[in-house]
């Protein structure tokens, strides 16, 4: 732009009426031209100036920025634009020189109120500058067009890329923030801070908080957002603090929650979760089925191997299952050496057929820390029936069905059925009562066990039932098995040795001198506290020790041997019989029995029918012979379930010591003991002959 001729000093002319200060000087530097507006700024009338040079009237002007500056427009022609603090006023100018020859034209304007503020505004981002710089996080302070205006030392390192003028500033900041975030964390960031940046929202708008991952090839970080409003002004502070471990810590956590620490597998919530959705998907899929699977005999090994061998084996399990399955389909850990699979668009059979496919993967053995261990398990399926939608009830029905099939053998597989149900609710009732108030409604019966010499009642089985006060006496089968699982079966036991001892001294003081029987179940001799508890009782009654006579099944010795030998020694050395019981329906040979410290052999009842049944020959030579070895060992053998003549007979044939069953007496309540005995006494003391001789025992209570 080139100033026109003006016709005279400060005369009219195009250029009077610019707002723009102008002026003109030639080649001397001699004022040529004035404008009204420079008349003002230069405080002085344009026939005062015109004519003199600059430097005369304005003595300042030597040497300064301003004569510099037209010197060299002089020089080379081309334009120069500068801010200009012209002292005597104390104020900013802004100076446009232009090449006008022979001279030069200056336009100048004011500009001392916009100098001022940007300079505060200069000073105030270097404070805050400072302030970010102490900031721990990485930092930026950006404006309403979200441009960075500065960043710390930390964002640098950090998020921005310098290289690439991401994140530097006079850049976008989304473009450096939003680098490897998700579209959807994107766009709350800038929502977020468009809402603090809007120039019309006043200084109290809310900061901004957003937790967001990203990834870039380099970096994996989560990061906590926090943006809040300048004072007032259209500006942000954004910090950006890496939160990567505190997420990483409660990720971690959140999967441990939902996970078996183990195998890694998914837990019981993580799979009633999946139950739940399963159940709740379209029918037209098909059926959910739940198979449970439980592994035979763990505790033993876990027991004999130790547990970090059982560990490893439960390991290898999950993973066997987890190859087995179809894709869709899921495999998890209950706990203990407890699996499940949940199976979708299956039916029974197809369910079925999964269970004996799982079954397959125990047919190779396991091998940990070299040592090959067989393994089994018993499967129990359930297949949810329409309308289900509890995870719960499917896995209660499993749960059920598995329970069944570990009550066949171990190694099988067993199928859901609504009978099931009704003996799981009542295994769970009795597991609630008997801890709670059962164990005051128990009652014990009594069988007398008699001489098959003399046919004198030489002593009592005491046999437990429950009082329950809606179904009335129940046998020892319908809750013990319960009692075992829950553990409950010791109180209950140290309960009745307390009972029966005490029992036993009772009618020893009324001339009854019996010997007393108590069952005992395996699960005692695993928590070990037998011969503390039998101690007690013998201490407490008062009963001599050999008056006692411990009754344990086969299996339950056979279960762990050494311990129970070691146990059974220390009960021998007090003085306490031992009898094995139901011998004859377990598999565990002669010889290891006989290598207990037993002195009593219980003959089961199946023997002595199986004993009747063969036709033709000498069924009670099988009796005979186990009879004969337990007496050339010292063992003193009792016949079970002798319920007529016949067995009598046949059981005395056989050498049996002592007898026991119906036809020589039912087990009957505790007050009856005493005068069932007396009246067998004074009936000639021989029950057996009166057993023979047809007299009703039972008219003898
Ligand atoms: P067990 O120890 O073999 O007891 C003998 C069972 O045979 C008793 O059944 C008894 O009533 C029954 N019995 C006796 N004579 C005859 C007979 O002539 N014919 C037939 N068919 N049965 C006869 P009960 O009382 O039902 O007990 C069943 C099992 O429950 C017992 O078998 C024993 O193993 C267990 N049991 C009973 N009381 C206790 C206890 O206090 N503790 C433990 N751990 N187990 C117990
Ligand atoms: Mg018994
Ligand atoms: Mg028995």
């Amino acid at each position: 732009m080139r100033p026109d001729d003006g016709p005279g000093p400060g005369g009219p002319g195009p250029l009077a009426a610019v707002p723009d200060a102008i002026y003109r000087l030639d080649a001397e530097g001699r004022f040529t031209y004035v404008n009204a507006a420079a008349e003002q700024f230069l405080e002085h009338p344009a026939e005062e100036l015109v004519g003199r040079r600059a430097g005369e009237v304005f003595p300042y002007m030597v040497e300064s920025l301003a004569q510099e500056k037209y010197l060299e427009v002089l020089a080379d022609g081309r334009p120069r634009e500068f801010e200009y603090y012209y002292e005597p006023q104390g104020r900013w100018y802004e100076v446009r020189v232009f090449a006008d020859p022979p001279g030069v034209s200056v336009f100048f304007r004011d500009v001392d109120q916009r100098h001022r503020t940007e300079a505060a505004r200069e000073a105030e981002l270097r404070r805050l500058s400072s302030v970010l710089e102490a900031l721990p996080s990485a930092t930026v302070l950006v404006d309403e067009d979200f441009r960075i205006l500065t960043g710390n030392r930390r964002w640098a390192a950090t998020l921005a890329v310098p290289s690439r003028s991401v994140g530097v500033p006079g850049t976008d900041y989304r473009a450096a923030v939003t680098l490897g975030v998700s579209p959807t964390d994107s766009s709350a960031i800038e929502a977020g801070l468009r809402r603090l940046l809007d120039p019309a929202a006043d200084g109290a708008v809310q900061p901004f908080e957003h937790e967001f991952p990203r990834s870039t090839p380099t970096t994996n970080a989560w990061y906590r957002l926090q943006a809040a409003r300048v004072d007032g002004a259209a500006r942000a502070v954004v910090t950006h603090t890496d939160i990567t471990e505190r997420v990483r810590g409660e990720q971690a956590l959140a999967w441990r929650a939902r996970h078996d620490d183990l195998t890694g597998l998914p837990n019981r919530a993580t799979l009633l979760d999946a139950m739940s959705e399963a159940l709740a998907a379209v029918p037209e899929e098909g059926g959910v089925a739940l198979l449970m699977i439980d592994l035979d005999g763990f505790k033993t090994i876990n027991d004999s191997l130790g547990h970090g061998i059982g560990d490893a084996l439960l390991r290898q399990v999950g993973d066997r299952l987890t190859e087995t399955l179809r894709p869709g389909d899921s495999v998890g850990r209950l706990g203990g050496d407890q699996f499940v699979v949940l199976a979708r668009r299956c039916d029974d059979s197809e369910a079925a057929a999964l269970a004996f496919r799982l079954q397959e993967i125990f047919v190779r053995p396991f091998v940990a820390t070299g040592i090959s261990v067989p393994l089994s398990a018993s499967i129990g399926v359930a297949v949810a029936r329409p309308g289900m939608r509890d995870g719960h009830e499917l896995l209660s029905d499993a749960d059920a069905a598995m329970f069944a099939a570990k009550s066949m053998g171990r190694d099988r597989v067993h199928l859901f059925s609504p009978g099931l149900r009704e003996a799981a609710r009542w295994r769970l009732e009795v597991a609630t009562r008997l801890r709670d108030e059962a164990i005051d409604q128990l009652v014990v019966h009594y069988q007398p066990i008699v001489r098959l010499d003399t046919g004198a009642v030489e002593g009592v089985e005491a046999l437990v039932r429950w009082q329950h006060p809606e179904r009335g006496l129940l046998p020892p089968d319908s809750f013990l098995s319960v009692a075992e699982e829950t553990g409950q079966v010791i109180p209950i036991t140290r309960w009745l040795l307390v009972e029966t001892t005490r029992r036993a001294v009772e009618w020893a003081a009324q001339g009854l001198p019996l010997r007393m029987s108590v069952n005992i179940s395996a699960r005692h001799f695993s928590a070990e506290t037998l011969v503390r508890d039998v101690r007690t009782a013998l201490h407490e009654s008062g009963l001599p020790a050999e008056q006692l006579v411990l009754e344990l099944t086969e299996t339950s010795v056979a279960e762990d041997p050494t311990r129970a030998e070691d146990q059974l020694s220390v009960l021998r050395r007090l003085g306490v019989r031992v009898a094995i019981d139901d011998f004859g329906t377990g598999w565990s040979s002669l010889a290891q029995l006989f290598a207990l410290p037993v002195g009593t052999l219980k003959i089961d009842r199946s023997l002595l029918t199986a004993a009747e049944q063969v036709t033709g020959g000498d069924g009670g030579a099988v009796l005979a012979a186990i009879v004969g070895l337990t007496r050339t060992l010292g063992i003193r053998s009792v016949a079970e379930g002798v319920e007529t003549v016949d067995h009598l007979r046949m059981v005395r044939a056989a050498g049996c010591d002592l007898a026991q069953g119906w036809l020589l007496g039912h087990p009957m309540p505790a007050d009856e003991v005493p005068r069932y005995v007396r009246a067998v006494q004074e009936a000639g003391g021989d029950l057996c002959a009166l057993a023979v001789a047809g007299t009703p025992v039972t008219s003898l209570r």
